[in-house]
Parts: structure tokens; sequence; C-alpha cells
């Protein structure tokens, strides 16, 4: 069965672009054009992934995003023209799984689609396995102090009380927490978390750092468990 992609773009010719190049990739794929429309596709779709475009005629990209986040799990590569929104689309605000700015090679979006399917797919596939035998199998933990990763149920603690984290900061921290005193460079964490396989943009890495450090930090201005090296990238120091 083919995955589906939803693309909300309202610019003609992108939007063809995007849908013949995705088609050609084996994608069943809907184009829309305005965030009304994305909505209304998307829930009747269900679609394995939504490209959304930032700036649509009657509803905008942020407010689709936010819906939609609310209602379903379907990752989201969300389409920015400026570099400055770049925070608010992946924070919390927006919650986007992936961003990419305007201009782009289709060759960047058929890469960063397919990461995040095959991302997707793996969570998928984590959580059948844990709902299947969840209850029967001891529940993996990591523990640094205070701070809790329960593996088994998806689950992170702080002093006890759940945390709420996006998928990508929970995944990051994970990442984090298999490595700790190992020096991660931007690059291998965004391939190795993300999926990216090409040099991508490493500040996705540092705005989920930042907001990573805001929850699990005593003081996010001061990290002591995610300490940032000087000339090459993060280390958790647990
Ligand atoms: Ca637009």
């Amino acid at each position: 069965m083919p995955e589906s992609i939803l693309i909300v773009e309202d610019e003609p010719a992108l939007r063809d672009t995007l849908s013949y190049n995705l088609k050609r990739d084996g994608f069943i794929v809907e184009a829309v054009g305005d965030g009304r429309a994305a909505l209304e596709s998307a829930r009747r779709l269900q679609p394995d992934l939504i490209v959304l475009d930032l700036m649509l005629p009657e509803m905008d990209g942020f407010e689709v995003c936010r819906i939609l986040r609310k209602e379903m799990i379907t990752p989201i590569l969300m389409l920015t023209a400026r570099d400055d929104e770049i925070d608010r689309v992946v924070g919390l605000e927006v919650g986007a799984d992936d961003y990419l700015t305007k201009p782009f090679s289709m060759r960047e979006l058929r890469a960063r689609v397919k990461a995040q399917l095959r991302r997707s797919r793996l969570l998928r596939e984590e959580l059948d396995k844990s709902s299947v035998d969840g209850s029967q199998k001891p529940q993996e933990k990591l523990s640094f102090k205070n701070l809790v990763v329960n593996l088994t149920r998806r689950e992170v603690t702080l002093d006890g009380e759940p945390l709420a984290l996006k998928p990508q900061e929970y995944e990051l921290l994970v990442f984090f927490a298999q490595h700790k005193g190992q020096m991660l460079s931007r690059e291998f964490i965004l391939e190795r978390v993300w999926g990216w396989d090409f040099i991508g943009d490493s500040r996705t890495v540092d705005v989920h750092v930042r907001w990573l450090r805001q929850k699990i930090e005593t003081d996010a201005s001061e990290p002591k468990r995610i300490v940032t090296v000087r000339g090459g990238g993060y280390r958790f120091e647990g």
C-alpha cells in the first residue's frame, strides 16, 4: 500500500511541482491550496505525511498545524519563506516535525519526506510492539538523578513529574541519554535523530536543544545536563 501525502501550497506552480515529484516517487498525493481545504483533506485522507506551506489564504499554516497536531500524529513538514520563522515553526508553539526554507531543491524535499516517513514508520512499529506485550516485559528505564527516561512507556519524568515533550524532543533526549559523556556533533545528531542523510540545517538541533534545556535543566541559561562543546556540538552529562 503506497503511502499518502497531502500537499498544502497556494502557489499553483510550486504545488504542481511538488505533486509531480512526489507522485513520481510512488506516493499517493492530494494537493490543496488553502488552510480550510487542508483541514478537510487531512481529516478525510488521514495521510502519512503533510507538506504544509506557512503563508496560506483562509487559514495560515501555523493555525492548520496547531489544529492538526491535536487530532493526529501525522508528521508535518513545514515550508517557510523566512529564516526568522523557524523557531516558531519547530518550537512548542506550532510543533512541526521538520521544515524547509524556500527556495529549496526537489532533491532536498524528497530526502526530508523520506526521512520523516521512515521515522514515523519506526515510531509506529515501536508503539505496536509496546502495546502488544508492554504490560508483560520489564520497563526499560534510563535514570539520571531526578530525570528518568522510560523507554517502554516513552515517558520522561523530572522529580517524579511527567514532562510534556514533543516527539522530537523525546527522541533527542533518548539519543543523548544513550550517549552519555560523548561529544556529539550537530551533524551526527541531525543524521541520527532526524534521519537526514546529508549535511542539513544544524539550527534544527540548536532549537531543540534549547527547548529541551528549558524543560530538564535547573537553569537553562547555565546548562549542566546538556553542555555545549566549543566548536563541536553537545555532550550529555546526565
Ligand atoms: Ca504561500
